[in-house]
């Protein structure tokens, strides 16, 4: 009998809100490509373990090829934009997710559909919609933390996990959304453990 071994339980989803990386001491820098839609962004997706703990850089052979995902390079470069400094075209933000993440998944999904499966994956998830829709805009106001949560598990059917930073005068604001997806990483699955970190009680949502 063949038996695959899985070396991770399920996958975290995780969206960035370009205005809370932008606003921070540290500050960001543009893609060479331009200036980002004002929109949720991929970070990553990453295989994890159910007692909270994660492999890491598991195929140093296998490194980023951008050759092959050229297909999905202008679809990457719109939703899953690096903001780090200094300015760069994506490779190698690209690069580190995969290198970190993505080799540990490989027997799932290989380079091409790894990318595939987290633009798939933003689509069925569309946050800023669902934020939208009850009231929670990125106008610079607070939010609380349950009325977040609440827009996200109604709109997009599963319960996230929200990660804050703080601007640069200390507010604490919403900058990373977690979803969490099944081995296959195509389907969005209830959270089996949540990661930790502390928000404030209001929760900024900062423009962009
Ligand atoms: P931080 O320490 O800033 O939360 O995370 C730094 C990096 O560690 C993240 O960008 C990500 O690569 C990795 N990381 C943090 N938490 C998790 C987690 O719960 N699961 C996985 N797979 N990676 C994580
Ligand atoms: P992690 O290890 O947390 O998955 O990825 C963070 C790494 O990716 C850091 O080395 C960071 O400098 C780089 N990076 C490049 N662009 C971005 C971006 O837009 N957002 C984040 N969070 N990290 C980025
Ligand atoms: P509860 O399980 O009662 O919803 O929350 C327990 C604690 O976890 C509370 O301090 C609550 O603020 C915090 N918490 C609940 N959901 C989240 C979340 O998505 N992100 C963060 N950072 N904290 C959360």
């Amino acid at each position: 009998v063949l038996c695959v071994s899985k070396d991770f339980d399920f996958f975290y989803f995780v969206q960035q809100w370009p205005g809370s990386y932008c606003d921070t001491k540290q500050s960001c820098c543009y893609p060479t490509t331009g200036k980002p839609a004002a929109d949720f962004g991929i970070h990553g997706l990453w295989p994890n373990y159910q007692d909270g703990n994660y492999p890491q850089n598991c195929d140093s052979k296998n490194p980023f090829n951008p050759d092959k995902v050229a297909d999905l390079r202008s679809s990457m470069q719109k939703n899953w934009p690096t903001l780090a400094c200094p300015s760069g075209n994506g490779v190698s933000f690209w690069t580190h997710e995969w290198e970190k993440h993505g080799t540990c998944s490989e027997s799932v999904l290989d380079q091409h559909g790894y990318f595939q499966a987290a633009l798939s994956l933003q689509k069925q998830a569309n946050l800023l919609q669902a934020l939208a829709s009850a009231g929670i805009n990125p106008d610079g106001g607070s939010y609380s933390m349950s009325n977040i949560k609440r827009a996200i598990q109604e709109a997009v059917g599963f319960t996230p996990w929200i990660e804050c930073n703080t601007d640069a005068s200390g507010n604490s604001q919403l900058y990373q959304i977690y979803l969490c997806v099944d081995t296959t990483g195509k389907n969005l699955i209830e959270c089996p453990v949540f990661p930790k970190g502390k928000c404030g009680s209001d929760i900024e949502f900062p423009s962009f």
